[in-house]
């Protein structure tokens, strides 16, 4: 090939790279505009059914990491059925089926139920998730890291179909003029809040609302330029960040107001004085210590909601309450009739779905926690109890397996 024609050869791919690259960008660009310039769907009416039944296929239209350590994804979700959405209630979460199979290992893989949250107020064409990718326990490095996080972050791309259930939930805001709201969130329980909060700010921009947002360190802190144009553009939304382990570089006042864990005496001392309702999701951690220490410092019950985002794989689910009938009567069978197995009940363990694994009856669970409704079983016969009621509307006849315990006499279809 002659020197010319090298150049001529070489200036044409040039031109059609640059083509390409700037194409990629404006359709990146048009889909985010597209997305942002669509006005918020209609309020929510009191009470309403679920948005739909079953399972209903979405698209992945966009995914990006909200966080500088990418360890906190979104995934925007468009319906395949182009329906448009009707709004949820900031707050709630989607349950989604998830096809790990191949990825686990296992001779027998099977599609997985884990719940996110909403993390976007409501759109009409589309809903975002942001999930955090969640690897071994800090002290027991050797077990497989999660299963539906990193399944999420390593294989579902731009264009694959994801299955989902309907928004759900009953942590979500209520709005009331006589207390203000104090959003709480620790790490990747941020979500849950920032839909709140994104709510808020749409439809009560005039009324205060205050972020406390607990992390380790800056590069942890998710949707961070968000957070802060939102901020000094509204006058009423404080926000304030914690870091318990700051990094060389984090400064105090630019990254963080308050060094160490979210606790009683920072909010005492910032908040202003009158009624608060208090919204917080996050670790065990943080539950554990703020939750009490709020009821000791007189902040009524009803004042008080929270969500916790276990346990799925490998945690223990809560001990049941000493007052469940299970947790005081002797020993009883429990009667597992597809199985063709009669146990006995003894009320040491925490659940229905703990019990029926320990003794290799095969049930189905997803998120443990009373969200996701994979364990709804039907009652053949009997009573299950539950602590505190589950978050999954129960179909009538059936029950939680993952927060329910045995009444004496309980025959389930398992
Ligand atoms: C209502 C609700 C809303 C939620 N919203 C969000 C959200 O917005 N964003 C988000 O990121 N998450 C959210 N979650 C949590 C989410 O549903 C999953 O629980 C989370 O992603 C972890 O799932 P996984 O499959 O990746 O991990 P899993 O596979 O369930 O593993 C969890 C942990 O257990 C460990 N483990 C594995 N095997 C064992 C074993 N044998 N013994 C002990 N430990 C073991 C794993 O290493 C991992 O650390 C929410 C949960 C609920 C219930």
């Amino acid at each position: 090939m002659t020197a010319p024609l090298l150049l001529v050869w070489i200036c044409a791919a040039f031109a059609l790279e640059l083509a390409v690259g700037i194409a990629v960008v404006l359709v990146r660009r048009h889909r985010r505009l597209a997305l942002a310039a669509i006005p918020a769907a209609a309020p929510l009416a009191a009470g309403t059914a679920p948005a739909w039944s079953g399972w209903r296929e979405f698209r992945v239209v966009r995914r990006e990491f909200e966080d500088a350590a990418q360890t906190q994804c979104s995934f925007y979700l468009v319906p395949v059925d182009g329906v448009a959405l009707s709004a949820f209630k900031p707050g709630q979460y989607l349950t989604f089926a998830l096809d790990v199979a191949g990825s686990t290992g296992t001779a027998a893989p099977r599609p997985i139920t884990r719940c996110y949250s909403l993390s976007d107020r409501p759109h009409p064409l589309h809903h975002r998730i942001t999930v955090k990718r969640v690897g071994p326990p800090p002290l027991a490095q050797s077990l497989p890291p999660g299963v539906a996080s990193n399944h999420l972050h390593d294989r579902v791309h731009e264009g694959d179909v994801l299955r989902v259930r309907a928004p759900a939930g009953r942590f979500v805001i209520e709005p009331d003029d006589t207390a203000t709201p104090v959003l709480i969130a620790g790490g990747i329980g941020i979500t849950p809040l920032l839909a709140m909060l994104n709510g808020w700010l749409a439809e009560r921009p005039d009324r205060p609302i205050h972020l406390y947002y607990g992390l380790r360190h800056s590069r942890e802190h998710a949707f961070r330029s968000w957070l802060e144009q939102q901020a000094a553009a509204h006058p009423h939304f404080h926000l304030s960040v914690a870091c318990s382990r700051p990094e060389p570089g984090d400064e105090p006042g630019r990254d963080f107001q308050h060094l160490g864990h979210i606790d009683i005496d920072w909010l005492r001392r910032t908040l202003p004085a009158g009624r608060h309702r208090f919204y917080l999701c996050g670790p065990p951690a943080l539950l554990g210590s703020v939750l009490p220490a709020l009821r000791d410092w007189g902040v009524a019950p009803e004042d008080i909601c929270h969500e916790a985002f276990g346990p799925a794989s490998g945690e223990a689910p809560p001990a049941p309450s000493p007052d469940a009938p299970a947790a005081r009567t002797p020993a009883f069978d429990v009667r597992f009739a597809r199985s063709g197995r009669t146990l006995a009940w003894d009320g040491h363990d925490a659940s229905l779905l703990a019990f029926a694994e320990r003794h290799a009856v095969a049930v189905d669970s997803g998120c443990r926690a009373g969200s996701c409704g994979s364990c709804e079983t039907r009652l053949i016969d009997g009573q299950v109890d539950y602590a505190e009621p589950p978050d999954h509307d129960i179909a009538p006849g059936h029950c939680l397996l993952c927060v329910g315990t045995p009444r004496p006499g309980l025959v389930i279809d398992a």
